[in-house]
């Protein structure tokens, strides 16, 4: 399958570079871009954020080059802010992973960005997310308004906090569950799309199993808190095709499913 993941011209170094989670200092130059943000921010009372976030996915999407309009739509839509602690709040518009508790972090907001554009959903697929912790991804797939989204978490606090905040944002096309995702979610399967957001060292079968014919799935596979790959999968005649996307850093993929395999 044809890849759409052209970063720039000498993308291989620059590519690694962008997907390295935690070593990636975008947010660091984007803050240096945006250091009045917060000041014309203060005007705007219905969401103080607007233009911070605006200007990190223009920002985001230009380094990226990521072409899908929707996506940039959705990723401005969405207040990241509100899947974050309070005291994280300011922080959210930064390009960098941020702790959301249970010593989970939500994801890199580029990097979501990225992992949505490279499922390659189109409108009226269905899309299954392991690991909703935050709910942010969540949010920006049920955002993107393409088809249902079912997002299984293992942790119930996060379960229960990220139901909450999804339900308060009023997203409707959402399903969550709280169990182990190792198993997928056989109910509503099968799925042009699953994205896994913890890293696993191996596929869970099951996962295969209900990628519909045709359909995507991206997951990181490596060592727990080093760096990991993250594999973009096609399901063809019944047979996976494996892509290196690049070098990331997510956190374990755990629960019985996984360690009895
Ligand atoms: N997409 C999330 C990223 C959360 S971090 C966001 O935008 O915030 C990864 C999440 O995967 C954590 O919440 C962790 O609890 C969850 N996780 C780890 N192993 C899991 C499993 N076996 N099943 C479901 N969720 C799992």
């Amino acid at each position: 399958m044809k890849s759409r993941f052209h970063l720039c011209e000498n993308a291989e170094k620059l590519r690694n570079f962008c997907l390295s989670f935690y070593a990636i200092p975008l947010h660091f130059i984007i803050s240096k871009c945006c250091l009045n943000s917060k000041e014309k921010n203060s005007a705007c009372e219905e969401d103080p954020y607007k233009k911070d976030r605006e200007q990190l996915f223009d920002f985001a999407a230009k380094y990226m080059n990521l072409k899908n309009p929707d996506i940039l739509r959705a990723c401005k839509t969405v207040p990241r802010h509100k899947f974050v602690p309070s005291r994280e709040a300011d922080q959210a518009y930064d390009d960098c992973a941020l702790p959301i508790g249970c010593g989970q972090t939500i994801s890199q907001p580029s990097l979501v960005a990225q992992m949505i554009e490279l499922s390659e959903l189109k409108p009226g697929d269905k899309v299954l997310e392991v690991g909703t912790g935050s709910g942010y991804q969540t949010a920006l797939l049920a955002e993107l308004g393409y088809g249902d989204v079912f997002s299984v978490e293992i942790i119930p606090q996060l379960y229960e906090r990220a139901k909450k905040i999804l339900n308060e944002l009023g997203y409707t096309n959402v399903k969550l569950k709280l169990g182990d995702g190792y198993y997928g979610w056989p109910e509503y399967a099968p799925y042009d799309a699953i994205v896994v957001t913890a890293a696993a060292e191996k596929v869970p079968p099951p996962l295969i199993e209900q990628l519909d014919e045709g359909g995507i799935l991206l997951i990181p596979i490596g060592p727990r808190n080093r760096s990991q790959t993250l594999w973009k999968f096609v399901k063809e005649n019944g047979k996976l095709t494996r892509k290196d996307v690049g070098n990331v850093i997510f956190v374990p993929f755990v629960g019985d499913g996984i360690r009895n395999d």
